[in-house]
């Protein structure tokens, strides 16, 4: 599956925000928005005009990031959106939410999302106790997402989990099984994205 590959860190400055993409290293004084805060680059340091158009443009761009997708899937999620009944912005968060990657993230397997996504392309997680190994697979409710039984990432996974402060509420996580149960699908307020979705309806509506 084609995957993003640029470094981390310069998708953050690009962005002047935290994403969140490298895990723990984020929350440390090693995270490199504390340490430069300016664009990646030769001219990152420079005062850029803000027009309606890259406001829209940057929004996407941040979303996209954040859950790790290359531009073409991202547009894809959008159509799916807009075909769906609802709010075509929420619509698209809800289904980036219920991507298998996010959900394991999201249920604290995984200190980022890259990570959880790695776990789940080598076949670390099951559904309704069947192996997935499909980063994009959508769960949808009481789905159940549990850990292989014979994974060779469960010390590294529990690790993760003691890392977890809380689990989002749309989704019951059992810890110490190692296991975690999609409640409903999520409400926009439920989603813990720092994003202005209708933006980025409105740069794909032009
Ligand atoms: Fe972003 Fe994390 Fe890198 Fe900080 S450490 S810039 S939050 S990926």
């Amino acid at each position: 599956m084609a995957k993003d590959t640029s470094p981390a860190c310069k998708q953050c400055r690009r962005e002047g925000l935290k994403l969140y993409l490298k895990g723990e290293r984020c929350l440390t004084d090693r995270c490199a928005i504390d340490r430069r805060s300016y664009g990646p680059g030769e001219h990152g340091r420079r005062r850029i005009k803000q027009t309606e158009y890259l406001t829209q443009l940057r929004e996407k761009q941040k979303a996209r990031r954040y859950y790790g997708l290359l531009e073409k899937q991202f547009r894809n999620y959008y159509e799916h959106a807009n075909r769906q009944s609802g709010i075509t912005g929420e619509n698209l968060l809800k289904l980036l939410e219920t991507r298998l990657d996010n959900v394991v993230y999201r249920l604290g397997f995984a200190v980022s999302r890259r990570q959880s996504r790695q776990l789940v392309m080598h076949g670390h997680f099951m559904v309704n106790g069947r192996r997935v190994d499909i980063a994009s697979f959508r769960v949808k409710p009481d789905d159940v997402v549990s850990v292989m039984t014979n994974s060779s990432a469960r010390d590294l996974i529990k690790e993760a989990t003691d890392l977890t402060a809380s689990v989002s509420p749309w989704l019951q996580a059992d810890h110490d099984n190692l296991s975690g149960k999609i409640l409903k699908y999520p409400e926009r307020e439920e989603i813990d994205v720092p994003v202005q979705e209708q933006l980025i309806v409105e740069l794909y509506s032009k």
